[in-house]
């Protein structure tokens, strides 16, 4: 049987433009979701495909306004019986924020999938025509359902919580840490790793269209515990910090840190590494702090701001959420 596949389209480079097949400059989100389709017909894809604008901008610029936009229009898709599964287009840049929020505030009961690409539309080995038609095969599986939302990119399917853009040149720039991808796609085969992890039926969390402060620190040799001051406010309800190695600081910046702490403020320790598992460790007790695991500081800010909007602010708690898969 056809699926339906509802496409919500935001902009970034599968949709980018820069009016030569060679030129290194283009402009992201140019091209409309109604003139998208059209080319994807050319395709032959075997699924019946309907689009909404939701936005048509570099993904620089998506945050909670267009989240707030489309979240209900995904929900709302999700429990449609026309709709078999949906997909997000978007800009590689915040793709994975973007991914990891609706991962963890959407139930996992049909497939979502979020696709970009990194070359535009009318550059030579144009990507976006590819992965789209991989994420057209992914969110008409039923099989894709129960595993939250998915990233497809360069043949391959990420787990939300796992994707991370590592590269800004070729095709091949996303990886997932510490689970590689979860699948492979091409336009004509799909094989999955493993069965469904998501037993739960429900959004992990409640949706809140007014997220809380969370400002990310980044660490660096010679840093001052005054870099602190201009990114903390009246409004800051945590603090994720890109730490060194394993989630590391200077000791003046831990003593600060311990104060904000002592104040209210939630402090989660994450890594600058490309790789950084960052464990709890003695210390953390003492101070107050929280272990991002294996979260970057970017999805460790999203999970804290949701964790802060659903009333968990308990370190232990927040810990467990962290902790979690
Ligand atoms: N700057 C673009 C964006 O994130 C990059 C891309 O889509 O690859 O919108």
């Amino acid at each position: 049987m056809v699926k339906h596949v509802k496409v919500f389209a935001t902009g970034g480079t599968i949709a980018g433009i820069a009016g030569s097949a060679i030129a290194a400059d283009y402009k992201a989100g140019q091209i409309g979701i109604d003139e998208y389709l059209e080319q994807v017909g050319g395709l032959g894809l075997d699924a019946e495909l309907s689009g909404r604008q939701i936005a048509n901008i570099d993904s620089a610029n998506i945050g909670p306004a267009v989240w707030n936009e489309f979240h209900p229009a995904i929900v709302a898709a999700l429990g449609d019986d026309q709709c078999d599964g949906v997909i997000v287009t978007h800009g590689t840049d915040t793709l994975e924020e973007t991914a990891f929020l609706l991962d963890l505030t959407l139930p996992p009961n049909k497939p979502v999938v979020v696709v970009g690409a990194m070359r535009p539309a009318d550059a030579v080995g144009y990507d976006g025509l590819r992965n789209f038609a991989n994420a057209v095969r992914v969110a008409s599986d039923p099989d894709a359902a129960g595993r939250g939302v998915l990233v497809v990119m360069g043949d391959r399917v990420f787990a939300a919580r796992d994707v991370r853009k590592v590269r800004t040149r070729g095709t091949d720039a996303f990886r997932g840490f510490p689970r590689e991808s979860v699948a492979l796609v091409t336009p004509a085969s799909l094989d999955w790793f493993g069965a469904p992890w998501r037993t739960d039926p429900s959004a992990q969390f409640g949706w809140c269209d007014d997220l809380p402060e969370v400002p990310i620190l980044y660490a660096y040799a010679g840093m001052e515990p005054d870099a602190l001051a201009c990114m903390v406010g009246e409004k800051t309800r945590g603090i994720v910090l890109a730490g060194m190695g394993e989630g590391n600081m200077p000791e003046a910046v831990r003593q600060e840190l311990v104060q904000l702490r002592r104040g209210g403020v939630i402090v989660v320790r994450a890594s600058r590494a490309d790789e950084g598992l960052v464990d709890r460790e003695p210390e953390d007790d003492a101070n107050g702090f929280v272990a991002a695991r294996a979260l970057n500081p970017q999805k460790a800010r999203i999970l804290l701001q949701l964790l802060v909007a659903n009333g968990i602010t308990d370190p232990a708690a927040v810990q467990s959420a962290f902790d979690g898969r």
